[in-house]
């Protein structure tokens, strides 16, 4: 499975990015968490990295294509891909275009997750999320806390609040995305690849992916 997801902050492509890697074994690709990882460790890509993701902007598409550019010819992405975060501007969306026919790779589909600001709103500024990234299992104050507050059920690590989910940040992404990355629903339209699925719930978009994609569920 080729599939790149997209949509807004909180629509929930992580969530359905690791369900659906558990399914078909395609790995997922968030560029958001290799460069948070880059922070963390202090690399040149993190120190640049850095004061963008705290106020919730894109990071220069350059960085992010030399970046993918070497990480989709890592051997594990020969039994698929799903790309969670990533492209998120229309240059980046034609750089990968032109890196895709470079390396022979056709995509299957892009799935577009659609959300309502209020639903977006309300999961972004209730998610946590494990500190450890080996884990990064995700929690909703709501609908799905720890058992144990601040604890991770998975690895008994902490669980935290990122960075960029503080109000200001979150304001910030959210236009980050209607003006670079929402065009890339009409994008990739044009390309006969675009399927928009209501993202309610994890099984409701499960369901129509393995449906439309021809998979087992
Ligand atoms: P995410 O976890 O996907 O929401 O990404 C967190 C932050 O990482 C974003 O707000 C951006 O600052 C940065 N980022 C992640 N992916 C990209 C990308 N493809 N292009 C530019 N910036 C990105």
């Amino acid at each position: 499975m080729k599939l790149i997801l997209l949509g807004a902050p909180g629509a929930g492509k992580g969530t359905i990015a690791k369900l659906l890697s558990a399914m078909d074994g395609a790995v997922q690709i968030s560029t958001g968490d290799i460069l948070r990882s880059a922070v963390e460790a202090g690399t040149e890509l993190g120190r640049q990295a850095r004061g963008y993701i705290r106020r919730g902007e894109l990071v220069a598409d350059e960085l992010i294509m030399t970046l993918m550019e070497h990480r989709l010819q890592q051997a594990d992405c020969e039994s698929g891909f799903l790309l969670d975060g990533f492209p998120r501007t229309i240059p980046q969306a034609e750089a990968l275009n032109q890196l895709l026919d470079k390396l022979g790779i056709a995509l299957d589909k892009v799935l577009n997750l659609e959300t309502s600001r209020e639903v977006l709103l309300n999961r972004l500024t209730t998610r946590r999320t494990c500190v450890n990234r080996d884990c990064q299992a995700i929690y909703n104050l709501n609908s799905k806390p720890p058992a144990v507050a601040g604890i991770c059920d998975q690895c008994g690590s902490e669980v935290l609040q990122r960075d960029d989910e503080t109000e200001v940040a979150i304001a910030q992404r959210l236009t980050a995305y209607h003006t670079k990355t929402a065009p890339l629903i009409g994008f990739y339209e044009q390309q006969g690849l675009l399927m928009s699925v209501q993202s309610t719930s994890s099984e409701a978009v499960l369901k129509a992916v393995t449906e439309q994609l021809g998979l087992k569920d």
